[in-house]
């Protein structure tokens, strides 16, 4: 029997030993730190040798196989070793997809992919096809494939799945945006993550199609210099484009195979640019799959968003509360501000990722009237935006925040969480923070 090691015993890492066993290996997890209760639970339950707070050398480096969590940089000890020795070490995508004849559409890109992935999936729900949705979202990805049989996969990747490929071929790929993000993982290299993210099509084939961001600079630039086998089908909100997707005026135009989908913008249910461009490059796919324009129009204008994502979480006194928790980034942030249709009232900060806050100005100065502050140290936003915007207030509590939002805001304005920093000073991490926000709210 070939030995298949687990680096990692969280999500993926139990999922994809509970694909291996199935398939006949002899598996065994490793974890640097403590596996959780509940997957130590589900390795018993399967009869999977496990081990915790240790990598033991001599029940690792025998492998035939190694699958690598995506969280485990290349850079530790014992994976260098397995790569000296000649090991495979591979990512839970590239096992996976070795056990499943299903059609997959994979989404990477730098922001955008969790709501592209929630939106196509939806759309194919929507016309009844037999689909999973995983990857970085929800269950494993390995573990639906053990136990499901379904017709279509659509998968969210990162690029730390990407760099454990082989011979992963997505018949669909969407490539959203690159905007630089984990370079410590790619020894401050920008090209080296672009260049990964790329690895998304580089399996693929004339058959296959590449959706991807015409309007993103760093995108098409490497594109044109390192060309794909697969069709292009670009979307951009700024040209029209022959094959793709594009908005001019109040229509989304897709077009694919010569036959053309018009949709009114103002249809979507997600708000913002870009969000109209995730809903297009969602609408693209799944028309190549051949899904109805009707299921298409309607899943787009009836989608309920992502949590965390430009949420609306409730209106009191006819002031709109929103939750973009999940802007841990500038650019997150730089959307979400764009989107914004009224004075807001904007709640921003936490852990500084070595914010450069200039692209935000000249939307803050437009559209923010007052700015309230919410982060252990505040200084960095308080010298950016001290001189443009009239009232900045310093809190350090999530429900101090609300109040004093809610004290602030005027009828018809609106009051909008979108950090643009990690969240770890006060909350455990962004789902936090988004929970103690609409948690304050409602208690308002
Ligand atoms: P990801 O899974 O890539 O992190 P999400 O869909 O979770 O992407 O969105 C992360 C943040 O980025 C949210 O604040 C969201 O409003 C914003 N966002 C979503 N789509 C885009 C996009 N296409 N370009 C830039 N920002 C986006």
């Amino acid at each position: 029997m070939k030995r298949l090691v687990i680096l990692g015993g969280g999500e993926s890492g139990v999922g994809t030993a509970i694909l291996g066993k199935q398939k006949g290996y002899t598996v065994f997890v490793s974890d640097k730190g403590k596996i959780k209760e509940k997957y130590k639970k589900v390795l018993e339950h399967f009869g999977i040798d496990w081990e915790e707070e240790q990598h033991t050398e001599s029940s690792i480096l025998n492998a035939d196989l190694v699958m690598k969590s995506p969280g485990i940089p290349d850079k530790v000890a014992i994976v260098k070793q397995l790569k000296s020795k000649g090991v495979p070490v591979i990512s839970e995508i590239e096992f996976a997809s070795n056990y499943t004849d299903a059609k997959i559409i994979g989404i990477t890109g730098s922001n955008g992919k969790t709501t592209t992935t929630m939106l196509v999936n939806h759309i194919l729900k929507n016309e009844g096809l037999n689909v999973g949705m995983a990857g970085n979202i929800g269950d494993s990805y390995a573990k639906m494939v053990a136990e499901n049989n379904f017709d279509y996969y659509v998968l969210e990747i990162s690029s730390f799945q990407l760099d454990g490929i082989v011979n992963f071929r997505p018949h669909i790929a969407i490539l959203t945006n690159i905007s630089p993000d984990h370079l410590d993982r790619y020894e401050y290299v920008y090209e080296n993550y672009i260049a990964s993210k790329f690895r998304i099509a580089e399996n693929q084939t004339e058959d296959d199609y590449l959706i991807y961001d015409a309007d993103d600079k760093d995108l098409t630039d490497w594109l044109s210099k390192h060309p794909v086998k697969s069709k292009l089908l670009p979307f951009s909100i700024e040209k029209e484009v022959v094959e793709g997707a594009f908005s001019l005026n109040e229509n989304i135009q897709i077009i694919t195979n010569n036959e053309t989908l018009i949709m009114k913008k103002d249809t979507l249910a997600l708000e913002g640019k870009h969000n109209l461009k995730n809903s297009m490059a969602a609408s693209t796919a799944a028309k190549l799959i051949g899904i109805r324009k009707e299921t298409i129009r309607q899943s787009v204008a009836n989608f309920q968003g992502a949590e965390h994502r430009l949420e609306s979480v409730l209106k009191i006194h006819h002031v709109a509360y929103i939750n973009d928790s999940k802007a841990t980034n500038v650019n997150a942030t730089y959307y979400a501000l764009e989107s914004m249709k009224s004075p807001t009232v904007w709640i921003v900060g936490g852990v500084d990722k070595g914010n450069d806050y200039k692209s935000l100005m000249p939307l803050v100065r437009e559209k923010v009237k007052a700015i309230i502050c919410l982060g252990k140290d505040n200084t960095k936003i308080k010298e950016a935006f001290g001189n443009v915007v009239d009232l900045v207030v310093e809190t350090f509590a999530m429900d101090e925040a609300v109040k004093v939002a809610y004290k602030i805001a005027e009828r018809g304005d609106t009051v909008l969480l979108s950090p643009a920093c990690a969240s770890f000073d006060l909350f455990t991490n962004y789902e936090d923070r988004g929970q103690q926000f609409k948690e304050a709210v409602k208690n308002l």
